[in-house]
């Protein structure tokens, strides 16, 4: 029986239409024919230049299509140029986090060999860990709601029983997942504070009695400094790091800036019922309507999903879809004949994404 899936798409601001539509069309070339699973796409208009157009930013039926859905690709949202009311940046993406509760962020970090990074790797190594990030509180509770005098300003960290528990459950399920696919190595470390602040004592306290449920794996724990330095000195000993929100945001970036770039960063903010796929990241106007945006990160964030929805739904064909598309992005980055400008090369969008498509098919 063919079963078929509702993907809601965000195309958003700025290059997110030009990384959308060869990443559509590459998801359609993988699944033409296919009797295991279809995938059926609806267009969610929001963002920035929907606002400015409309003063709109979220309409609530692109916000029911995002409900109704499966799963959510999403490309980038927000302009420099438009912002709300009160001055701050269109973040659509944020309330779709709060709204759907996506409390897991969560960001591969992979460096294959032939891929441009600024670390030394001896030959053939490859560094391959996922950063698991708490998305709805730890120190950006107060976010906008900080109280700050002519003296003094102050914010809250908050760390609760039950957002932690959930967030160490899915880590080492997580992990479980990795190991059962052999792309990980069965290993959860929780990055804290736990020596100086008693909400991080806490934190650990709490990953400490989920990691009891789950002795097949191994737990153990790392300070944020010292995780800051390990991941650039020895970042292959990793393989699920799990951590608050704010640490979260900041490792997630050094992972970034390890992979040579934001061009291959994915992303997924997952929660129980709900998930969103999208490149790290933004609306790049910069570039946009240029042809010269890179679409790996986006096409490696709908890999993802196909990992996602292929696991929930208990689909070998998808699973293993997700990861044809991984090597096949992979495979065009060690061989770096067709890249474009961020990663060094002087190929277009549609190029670079023609490329990942020829994998595909050589090897289907
Ligand atoms: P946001 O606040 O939405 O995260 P940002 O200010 O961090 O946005 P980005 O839009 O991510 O900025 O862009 C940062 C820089 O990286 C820009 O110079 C942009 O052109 C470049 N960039 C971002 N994404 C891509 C991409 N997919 N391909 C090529 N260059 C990109
Ligand atoms: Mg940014």
């Amino acid at each position: 029986m063919v079963q078929s899936f509702e993907i809601a798409v965000f195309e958003g601001d700025g290059i997110g239409p030009e990384i959308t539509a060869p990443t559509i069309r590459i998801l359609e070339a993988l699944t033409n024919g296919q009797d295991d699973y279809q995938l059926a796409f609806t267009m969610a208009p929001a963002g920035a230049a929907l606002y400015a157009a409309t003063g709109e930013a979220l309409p609530s039926a692109s916000m029911e299509t995002a409900r109704r859905a499966d799963a959510i690709l999403l490309a980038a949202m927000g302009l420099p140029s438009v912002r709300y009311k009160d001055g701050t940046e269109i973040s659509p993406q944020l309330d779709l986090r709060i709204e759907l509760d996506l409390f897991a962020g969560v960001r591969p970090v992979r460096v294959v060999p032939g891929q441009p990074t600024p670390l030394k790797l001896s030959g053939g190594q490859t560094i391959d860990f996922v950063l698991i990030r708490e998305s709805t509180e730890g120190l950006f509770h107060s976010k906008g709601k900080g109280e700050v005098t002519r003296d003094e300003a102050r914010e809250t960290l908050l760390i609760t029983r039950k957002t932690s528990e959930k967030l160490f459950r899915f880590a080492f399920d997580y992990a479980e997942q990795r190991k059962a696919l052999g792309t990980g190595k069965g290993r959860v470390t929780c990055v804290d504070k736990a020596n100086v602040f008693r909400a991080f004592a806490f934190f650990r306290e709490i990953f400490d009695s989920v990691a009891r449920d789950y002795s097949q794996l191994t737990a153990d724990h790392a300070y944020v400094d010292a995780t800051a330095l390990w991941m650039v000195e020895k970042p292959w000993l990793f393989d699920v790091m799990v951590t608050e929100n704010m640490f979260g945001d900041i490792l997630s970036d050094l992972g970034a800036g390890i992979m040579g770039g934001l061009g291959l960063a994915p992303s997924a903010d997952i929660g129980h019922k709900h998930a969103v796929f999208q490149p790290c990241h933004g609306s790049a106007p910069d570039i946009a309507g240029k042809g010269l945006a890179n679409p790996f990160a986006m096409i490696l964030s709908a890999a993802m999903m196909l990992d996602w929805l292929g696991t929930k739904h208990n689909i070998e064909q998808m699973i293993s879809d997700g990861a044809l598309l991984r090597d096949a992005v992979y495979k065009v980055v060690a061989n770096g004949s067709v890249l474009t400008r961020d990663l060094g090369g002087t190929s277009s969008t549609e190029t670079a994404a023609d490329a990942v498509l020829e994998e595909i098919t050589a090897k289907a």
